[in-house]
Parts: structure tokens; sequence; C-alpha cells
């Protein structure tokens, strides 16, 4: 059961539409717009990341175009993910969703509301979960004018319907036996039940139509910037090889410790993982643990960048400085800065490094260690 609610809940995403008003690329061929990148992630992604917390499965239903892309989505996702096909019309698609979802209610979404928000998805489930539906829906705020007589239509009581759409999932299913022409799950519902309570929509949550939407969308998109920083230290001893940054530098000392301790790696490590306040390098491999002994650190960064990408952020930067008296690090830095930049899926552009020599003061100065300090700036949804 989701931590949130008091009923499972199975999110049935819509990937499967054909985005005939998105328009064509540069080259004349189709947009899809669930395809498009949005800050970092696409539409799919985003949607997954958002439903994650508060579902207990989530079915996603694809087209042919849209498989992989929902396919590289579920790997974000931390509870078990179904992939299902589309049908030819919206309500198709979403009884072939209904069908193979599992639990009580059902929250139905289209993946092109792609800023939907934790707390638009918490009322509506919550709703379904009291009343039987809840569906995300906004008061209209603007004048409407019929287009053919310029009369102005009344718009006290009316309202615009977005997703989620949240439903008792049996029930709705029933309804749908009985379903003729509809664009929403709400308009089913109503066919047989009468009422759909209305839940607290969100002018976010717009649904990415046309491609002039797409400057709107990613200026929302881009989320917060937050920053992180790290600092380790290493002692310096005879017998050891010395890695920095995943690269092995010729010297007669190298660092001591349980993996192959490049303090360099490490402490980006700390610098990412605080940027999402997810804890630190010594808390998701703590050094007792046989199965990082002699590790190289080039496999820890790139599960922390798997974990920051679960928490739908994107590294932007990375800067480093390693105080290290000896020896001359400004051969091997751009090599440095491109095994890091790789491990994390940025360019090298976005990774600096530098080196500084103590003056031989303090312990770095007296060559018993190395210490490296990193910041690392990432956005996230
Ligand atoms: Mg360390």
């Amino acid at each position: 059961m989701s931590g949130r609610s008091s009923k499972t809940v199975s999110a049935v995403l819509l990937a499967a539409g054909r985005s005939t008003r998105m328009g064509t690329d540069d080259s004349g061929t189709g947009i899809n717009k669930l395809l498009v990148e949005i800050c970092g992630f696409d539409p799919i992604e985003r949607c997954v990341l958002a439903f994650a917390d508060h579902s207990d499965e989530i079915v996603i239903v694809c087209s042919e175009s849209t498989e992989q892309a929902c396919v590289n989505a579920a790997r974000l996702c931390s509870v078990p993910v179904k992939i299902v096909r589309g049908g030819e019309r919206r309500q198709d698609s979403v009884l072939n969703g209904l069908n193979s979802a599992s639990c009580e209610i059902a929250a139905i979404h289209d993946c092109a509301r792609c800023l939907v928000t934790g707390s638009i998805i918490k009322s509506a489930v919550d709703s379904a979960c009291e009343n039987g539906s809840g569906v995300a829906a906004i008061k209209v705020r603007d004048t409407l004018r019929a287009g053919d007589t310029g009369d102005t239509v009344p718009r006290e009581g009316l309202y615009q319907m977005q997703t989620p759409q949240c439903f008792n999932r049996r029930m709705l299913l029933n309804a749908y036996e009985s379903a003729g022409e509809v664009t929403d799950d709400a308009a089913i519902w109503r066919n047989v039940y009468g009422r759909v309570e209305l839940t607290e929509g969100a002018l976010i949550n717009q649904k990415l139509t046309e491609k002039s939407d797409l400057d709107f969308f990613r200026q929302i998109g881009a989320g917060k910037m937050r920053i992180g920083f790290g600092e380790d230290t290493h002692r310096l001893t005879e017998g050891r090889k010395l890695v920095l940054g995943g690269i092995e530098i010729p010297f007669r000392l190298g660092l001591l410790g349980h993996s192959d301790a490049d303090a360099l790696t490490h402490a980006v490590c700390d610098a990412l993982l605080g940027s999402m306040a997810l804890g630190d390098i010594g808390g998701h491999f703590p050094d007792k643990d046989p199965e990082y002994k002699d590790i190289y650190s080039i496999e820890l960064l790139k599960h922390v960048a798997a974990l920051l990408e679960k928490s739908g952020a994107r590294v932007v930067n990375i800067d480093a400085v390693i105080t290290a008296q000896e020896p001359k690090l400004a051969p091997y830095i751009d090599e440095m800065r491109k095994k890091i930049a790789d491990a994390v899926g940025v360019g090298m552009e976005d990774v600096g490094i530098k080196a500084t020599t103590p003056e031989h003061l303090g312990p770095e100065g007296n060559l018993e260690c190395i210490t490296v300090r990193a910041v690392a700036c990432v956005s996230s949804i």
C-alpha cells in the first residue's frame, strides 16, 4: 500500500497519443510530444517520477513509438512498472491500462501533463479513496466567447478538467462496459454513477499540446537548482597506488583506504549526494562491507549518479580542488575531468578540477595526506 493513501493505488499513465497537433521538426519528421526533452527528463519520465511516491504500481500505456521511452522511464521508478500497448481511441488505451492494473484505486493521467505536482496527485487519490472518484480540475477564469456570434458564455460554475482522474478501479471497469464515445473517464463515471468529485487542480498542470507550448514547459520545468558540498581526506602511505578521479598517477606514495581511496571521486560523490540531501558515501557504501574492498571508486560514482536520477535530479556542474603537496597533478587533470564527466553523464566542460599545493603547511604539506573539496550543482524537478 502506498504510504500516503488508505487504499492501494495503480497509476495508469497514458503515453499512447499521436501528438497530431505538435507539428514537425526541422527535417519534416512528426514530433512526438512525449519524446521531447524538458530540462533533462522527457514527459514520461517526469510523470513516472511524480507518481512513484503516490502509487503501489505504475502501468504505462504506450504506442510503438513511445515504448522504448517507457522502458527507459521505468528504470527511474521505485515501484513495480508494467508497460502495455494502447488502443485506437483514448478510452481503448485507458481500458487496456485498467485491465492490467491490480490495485483498488486507478489514477489515470495523461503523460502530456508532465508538470503535475505531488499535491495535485494526492488530492485526487485521497478523494477517490474516500468517495470513489477524484478528478483534478480548475475553475474557468477567462472570459469565454462564442466564435461565431461573439456572445459571452457565462463561465459561472464551469471547470476545466485535468488529470489525474482517480476512481475505484472495479467500479470504473463496470462503467466502461456501457461506455459510448467519450472524451475522458469523468464522463464515463458520470454516465453510470452520477456525481464526480472535483479536486484541486492547478494552472501549472497544463497539457503539452503544440510546439509553441515548449517554451512554457521548459521554463517552468527547469525546477529548482540545488548545491551540494563534499570533502574527503586520505592518508598517504607506501605500498599503495595513488588513484585520483579514476586515474592512476605514478608516485612513490598512495592513498590508504578500504576502497581504492580515491579522495577526489569520494568528495564528488558526497557533493552530489549532499545536493539532494541523500546522506553520504559512508552510509551508502559502508567501509566495513567486503563488497567495496578495493573497489574502483568511479563505480561508486556511477551508482550515486543513478540515485540522483531516481530523485528527479540532473547534474549541472561539478567543481573540485585537490590539496596535495606532491605529485604534480596538472598533466592528469583533463583525464580526471573526462572520467568523472562520463561517470555522471555530463560533458567535460561541466567538470572543473584544480590542484593546489599547500606551501608545505599542515598535514597535506607534510605529505601525510591528500584532501579534496568539491561542490556540485544539480537541477531537480
Ligand atoms: Mg574517502
